[in-house]
């Protein structure tokens, strides 16, 4: 696949999106025909995975509501929010302090800025974000900024807060660039975007050597959440699985059956059945026929 589509045709985001759906269907098909769940054909073992909220839900609110939205995904047992920033300095900073105020130093806070900071705006929130123990800043820019200065490599000396992304990052060359960088130390692949899981092994190997965590995208259907935790059961450097705390999603609550919920202790299971462990609702497919235009912005 890769020396026929990716290597001579480039590495265009949509031979690689479907490359990875292709490899997920067959590993899937794989540990079915194993009789066994995928994270145990992958050498795993059956383990919580530590998740946090995610999603699209924790935006731009005014601080006390975000606030109140993050407490309901803390009350079904997340340890961990993913706060979405990127809106000014000056109100990301204030969601940010509100909601440290409100749950106090045990809460993992995570921050996604989704490429929208400029190099001066992450200047301004990093000294706040080093005081508040922000988890990680993802996304700042753009996966293709990464040249000499006014990228990721400036930013990363601005403080301490570690820089994620990788969720728009393809196959392990792209990842090879990106380790060697060093600027990104917090790795993303999407096993639905990346190359599938058996690339997605790849990278997380990689990483591993460099001692570099993967906390995987998951967005955003429940076969790529049930994936992605099976994957996180079977890899020495796996990291938190990102929690899908939207309201509605098709893809998560009727494309399958749910994937598995939160435990009280802020961690998500792979399941025990035999391949990923869900049955594809192919009454679903039918009805909701691809169209054109954009299935995620
Ligand atoms: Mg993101």
């Amino acid at each position: 696949m890769y020396r026929f589509q990716l290597a001579s045709h480039g590495m265009g985001a949509g031979a690689c999106l479907a490359l990875s759906g292709i490899d997920m269907a067959l590993w899937d098909i794989r540990a079915k025909a194993a009789g066994v769940p995928l994270y145990r054909l992958l050498g795993g073992a059956r383990k919580g995975v530590p998740a946090y909220a995610g999603g699209v839900s924790l935006g731009y609110q005014p601080p006390d509501e975000l606030v109140e939205e993050a407490r309901t995904s803390l009350e079904k047992g997340y340890k961990a929010v993913k706060l979405r920033v990127g809106d000014s300095p000056a109100r990301d900073i204030g969601r940010m302090r509100a909601m440290r105020e409100a749950f106090g130093p045990s809460l993992e806070i995570l921050t996604d800025a989704n490429i929208g900071y400029s190099v001066e705006d992450v200047r301004r929130v990093m000294p706040a974000m080093d005081e508040l123990a922000i988890g990680w800043l993802e996304e700042p820019f753009p996966a293709h900024d990464y040249r000499n200065y006014r990228s990721y490599r400036e930013a990363k000396t601005f403080g301490r807060t570690p820089l994620a992304a990788g969720e728009n990052h393809y196959t392990r060359f792209e990842f090879n660039r990106v380790i060697e960088d060093g600027a990104i130390t917090i790795l993303q692949p999407d096993l639905s975007k990346c190359g599938g899981i058996t690339e997605a092994l790849r990278i997380a190997a990689m990483a591993s050597a460099y001692k570099l965590p993967i906390h995987p995208h998951s967005s955003m259907t429940g076969l790529n959440h049930a994936a992605t935790i099976h994957f996180l059961a079977a890899i020495d450097n796996g990291g938190y699985f990102e929690g899908d705390v939207s309201r509605a999603n098709k893809f998560r609550d009727e494309l399958v059956a749910n994937p598995g919920e939160i435990d009280k202790d802020g961690r998500v299971w792979p399941l025990e059945a035999p391949g990923l462990g869900l049955e594809v609702n192919e009454d679903f497919i039918a009805g909701h026929p691809a169209i054109e235009g954009p299935g995620y912005v």
